[in-house]
C-alpha cells in the first residue's frame, strides 16, 4: 500500500466511517473497492477515486478491491482492463490479489433477479423503450403503471428464462423492479434491471444475451464482495434508495453504505471517458497515452510522478459540491516533487552558435558539476566545455530592450558552471539578417564563476559544447484546450482544442551525459523546466524528451493575456 507521508486527511467520508467504527455498524471493518468500467483508460478523476478508496482502506486497516464493472458488453475490452491494472499499480496501490469482475457474478445476479420475480418484486415488461420513457413521468408528474406490471409470477419467471435462452429480439422485453410508479424519486419508478442485448462480451463471449443494468449489478457486486463503504460520485445520489431497496428486498446480510462525493473537474481539459474516446477515435491525439491527455497513461508518459498525482488528490480533498480545480495546482504538485529529485542538466532547445575567440581551438576542459544543488547523493557528472558552444537563441539579443539582462553586443554574462564571456561580434545571414553566430571572449580568471576583481554580471545562461553535445527532439506542451471549461461552451467541445498544445523542436542540443538517458527518466533542464525521456519514441540514437512542466507557473500569465 502506498505510503502518504502527510497528516491523515479528514473529510466527511472519514467522519461517516468514524461514526460507523464507534457504533460497530460493520463490526469495525472497512472494505472499499475501486470499480472502473473497462471501456476506456483511467483519467485523473479516476485517480481521485483510486486514492480515496485505497487511502481509506489503508488508513483504517481495511481492504480495497479492484473490480472491473463490466456489465455492458459494448465498448469493454481486455486492453482497457490491462490499462486499468497497469495504471492503478503505477499509482502505487495494491489490491493484494483481490481483482474481481462483475461479469463473474452474472449467474449469481441472475439468481437474485429470479428471487425478486418469485417474491413478486420484479416483472417482465414488454413496452418499448419509448413507451417506458413515456410512462415514467417527470419531476412534476407521476409515472403510469405498465400494463404488464401485474403479470403472474409464473409468467414472469417463464419469460425471464426465455429472455436468457435467447428466444426474444433485443429490446422486446426488459425485467423491471416492481417498486412505485408514483415515487417522487424517478429512479424508483420501476427501474429496468435487465435488458436483452446481443453483443459479444470480452470475457463471457456470447454466453449471455441478457445483461444486468448498473443499478442492479453494482449494489449486488458490492454485497457479494462484502464491501462496507461503497464510495461513488454525486450523480448516484438519487440511486441510493434503489441501491438499498434491492439489497433490502433480497435480505442480504452484507449491506454496504453508499456514500457520494463530488467528482473532480479540472480546467483546460475534459474528464469524461466518452469525450476522451472521441478524441482518440478522431485522431485529435496520438492515443490514450498522448502526453496532453488527462489520462494516467498520458501523464505517466509525459513524466508526471505517481507521488505528485497522489499528493494532488490528497490536497484537493473530497467534498459534496462540485468544483473546477485549477490545472496549476496539479502542475504545482508535479514541480514540487521533481524539484526534490530530478537531476539538473544543461540542454539548449533552440541553439545559437557561440564561438569564444580567445579560447584555443584544440582545447577542451570539463566542469565537475553536481546533479542537484541540495542533494549531493545524486552525485555529479562532467560537463565538457570548448571553444564553440550552443546557447539558447532567446538568451541573445542584438538590440536589447532595457529589461533584457542576458547576452548582447558588448555585454558580459556568466556561463552556468563556468566562465564569464563577453560578446564582441555577431555574424548574420546576409539574406535574412538573422544572427547566426555570436562571437565572444572569455575571462580565464573566472572559471569559478566569479571574477577576482569582484565585477558582477547580471545573468547566468545555460549552454552546451557544440562538438560534445547530443541532438534531441523536445516536445513542449501547452494547455490542451483554449478555454477553461470546454464542456461549458457551445457546440462541439473539440472546437476548443488548443491548436498549439504541442510544439515539437527537433534540433535541440543536450549535454553528453544524457546520451544514454533511460526511457522514462526525468531531468531538470536548467532554466527550462522538467523533462522526461519519452518511453516510446526515444532511442539511444534519437533522443526524444517531453517537457513535463515548466519551472514556473505560466498558467496565470497566459490566462491574463487571453483576457486582454
Ligand atoms: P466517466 O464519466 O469518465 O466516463 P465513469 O464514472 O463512467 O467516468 P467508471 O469507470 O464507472 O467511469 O468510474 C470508476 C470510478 O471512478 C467510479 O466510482 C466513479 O465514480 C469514479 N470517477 C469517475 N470519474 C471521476 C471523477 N472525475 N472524479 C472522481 N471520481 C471519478
Ligand atoms: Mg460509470
Amino acid at each position: 500500500m502506498a505510503q502518504i507521508n502527510s497528516p491523515t486527511p479528514s473529510d466527511f467520508i472519514r467522519d461517516i466511517i468514524d461514526e460507523h467504527m464507534k457504533t460497530s455498524r460493520f463490526h469495525g471493518c472497512v472494505a472499499t473497492r475501486f470499480p472502473p468500467e473497462p471501456n476506456g483508460y483511467l483519467h485523473i478523476g479516476h485517480a481521485k477515486s483510486v486514492c480515496l478508496n485505497f487511502g481509506i482502506a489503508a488508513q483504517y486497516g481495511g481492504t480495497c478491491n479492484l473490480r472491473m464493472d463490466d456489465t455492458d458488453p459494448s465498448g469493454e475490452t481486455q486492453e482497457y482492463v490491462d490499462s486499468i491494472i497497469r495504471d492503478v499499480k503505477w499509482l502505487g496501490f495494491d489490491w493484494e490479489g483481490r481483482l474481481y469482475y462483475a461479469s463473474d457474478y452474472y449467474e449469481q445476479l441472475y439468481q437474485y433477479a429470479v428471487q425478486l420475480i418469485k417474491e413478486g418484486k420484479a416483472y417482465v415488461c414488454s413496452l418499448s423503450a419509448d413507451e417506458i420513457r413515456e410512462h415514467r413521468g417527470t419531476l412534476t408528474e407521476p409515472g403510469k403503471e405498465s400494463l404488464y406490471r401485474n403479470r403472474s409470477i409464473e409468467e414472469n419467471f417463464d419469460l425471464f428464462n426465455r429472455m436468457r435462452a435467447g428466444e426474444f429480439e433485443d429490446g422486446t422485453h426488459v425485467l423491471r423492479a416492481r417498486i412505485d410508479m408514483v415515487s417522487p424519486n424517478i429512479v424508483m419508478r420501476d427501474p429496468v434491471i435487465y435488458r436483452i442485448k446481443r453483443a459479444h462480451h470480452y470475457r463471457t463471449g456470447t454466453k449471455w444475451c441478457i445483461y444486468p443494468m448498473y443499478d442492479f449489478a453494482h449494489c449486488l457486486s458490492d454485497s457479494i464482495e462484502k464491501i462496507t463503504h461503497s464510495i461513488c460520485t454525486l450523480e448516484f445520489e438519487n440511486n441510493r434508495p434503489l441501491y438499498d431497496w434491492i439489497l433490502d428486498q433480497l435480505k442480504l446480510d452484507a449491506h454496504p453504505q453508499q456514500i457520494e462525493f463530488a467528482r473532480l473537474n479540472l480546467n483546460y481539459t475534459v474528464l469524461s471517458k466518452r469525450r476522451l474516446i472521441e478524441l482518440v477515435g478522431k485522431g485529435s491525439v496520438t492515443g490514450w497515452d498522448d502526453p496532453r491527455m488527462p489520462t494516467i497513461a498520458g501523464m505517466r508518459r509525459r513524466g508526471y510522478t505517481p507521488e505528485a498525482i497522489r499528493n494532488f488528490c490528497e490536497r484537493i480533498g473530497v467534498a459534496k459540491n462540485d468544483s473546477l480545480i485549477d490545472m496549476a495546482l496539479l502542475e504545482h504538485c508535479v514541480r514540487e516533487d521533481l524539484n526534490e529529485r530530478a537531476p539538473r542538466v544543461l540542454g539548449v532547445l533552440r541553439p545559437l552558435r557561440l564561438v569564444i575567440d580567445n579560447y584555443p581551438e584544440d582545447q577542451a576542459e570539463e566542469f565537475d558539476s553536481p546533479y542537484h544543488p541540495q542533494n549531493p547523493e545524486l552525485g555529479s557528472r562532467k560537463v565538457p566545455f570548448s571553444r564553440t558552444l550552443y546557447i539558447e537563441r532567446e538568451d541573445f539579443m542584438e538590440n536589447p530592450p532595457k529589461k533584457f539582462y542576458r547576452l548582447a553586443p558588448g555585454r558580459e554574462v556568466r556561463l552556468r558552471y563556468g566562465y564569464f564571456i563577453k560578446c564582441v561580434d555577431v555574424l548574420k545571414d546576409p539574406k535574412t539578417g538573422e544572427v547566426v553566430e555570436v562571437h565572444c571572449t572569455y575571462d580565464p580568471e573566472t572559471r569559478s564563476g566569479f571574477a577576482p576583481d569582484g565585477r558582477k554580471v547580471d545573468a547566468t545562461i545555460h549552454w552546451v559544447s557544440a562538438e560534445h553535445s547530443v541532438p534531441a527532439e523536445v516536445r513542449l506542451y501547452d494547455r490542451f484546450f483554449k478555454v477553461a471549461n470546454p464542456m461549458g461552451e457551445e457546440g462541439d467541445f473539440t472546437k476548443y482544442l488548443n491548436p498549439k498544445s504541442l510544439e515539437r523542436i527537433d534540433s535541440c542540443r543536450l549535454e553528453p551525459s544524457l546520451k544514454g538517458a533511460a526511457p522514462g527518466s526525468r531531468y531538470q533542464f536548467e532554466r527550462l523546466g522538467y523533462f522526461c525521456v519519452d518511453p516510446i519514441d526515444s532511442s539511444p540514437g534519437k533522443l526524444a524528451f517531453n517537457r513535463i512542466v515548466p519551472l514556473r507557473d505560466s498558467w496565470g500569465k497566459m490566462t491574463g493575456q487571453e483576457n486582454k
